[in-house]
């Protein structure tokens, strides 16, 4: 918690106004968002089971999450995925990964945007699980396009070859991204660690397109 809302929290004073990130209106010490609209935030989406492993999102990729993911990824909003990453925590938490592996950006991508938006997820939920972030773990071989432009089998074809894994690695691990649409990176990542010899690859992500 930062200071300022450990102080505000401690002293239990209303007179600094704290304004909910979506509409403006006082969302009430230390809160993100104010109540109405935190009432309006998707559910989570069911567990989705794949050949070896389970996908888990937080929430469904609908606003005002979508909003919020994009604003924290293309603008820098690193905040919203704080605030994200800390509210989908209880529901990702259920499984129990030994390692968090981030979707790891090409240095191109990642030079462009100035930090990886999964790496920053996984160390929030690491914090809060005590799981380690392994950060090297996945390594991406090839820069790709942009994947939300692109369609199903272009998405799958686009990755395909990507990823390289590296280092010793436990049975059982959770890949770490923001948005799980129709799973093509989370494939190719999952196929070079099962072929390195991890057992079981879990998904955690933000939200998952429905
Ligand atoms: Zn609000």
């Amino acid at each position: 918690m930062k200071f300022v809302d450990r102080l505000r929290n401690a002293l239990n004073i209303q007179w600094f106004p704290n304004p909910c990130r979506l509409c403006g209106e006082e969302a009430g010490p230390a809160a993100a968002f104010c109540t109405q609209c935190l009432a309006g935030f998707p559910e989570p989406p069911p567990v989705l089971a794949l050949a070896n492993g389970t996908v888990h999102a937080a929430f469904l990729y609908e606003a005002p999450v979508d909003g919020l993911i994009q604003g924290f990824k293309f603008h820098e909003d690193l905040g919203a995925g704080r605030h994200l990453a800390r509210m989908a925590l209880p529901v990702l938490a259920a499984g129990r990964p030994q390692a968090l592996l981030p979707i790891p950006l090409h240095v191109s991508r990642l030079r462009q945007r100035g930090f990886n938006q999964s790496l920053e997820l996984a160390r929030c939920w690491s914090r809060g699980t005590g799981i380690p972030v392994f950060g090297q773990a996945l390594v991406r071989a090839r820069a790709t396009a942009v994947q939300s432009g692109l369609k199903g089998a272009e998405r799958a074809a686009n990755v395909q070859g990507a990823f390289r894994a590296t280092g010793l690695l436990p049975a059982h691990v959770a890949l770490v991204d923001d948005v799980y649409t129709t799973g093509a990176t989370c494939a190719a990542a999952a196929e070079v660690l099962l072929a390195a010899g991890v057992r079981r690859v879990d998904v955690w992500c933000l939200a998952r397109v429905p």
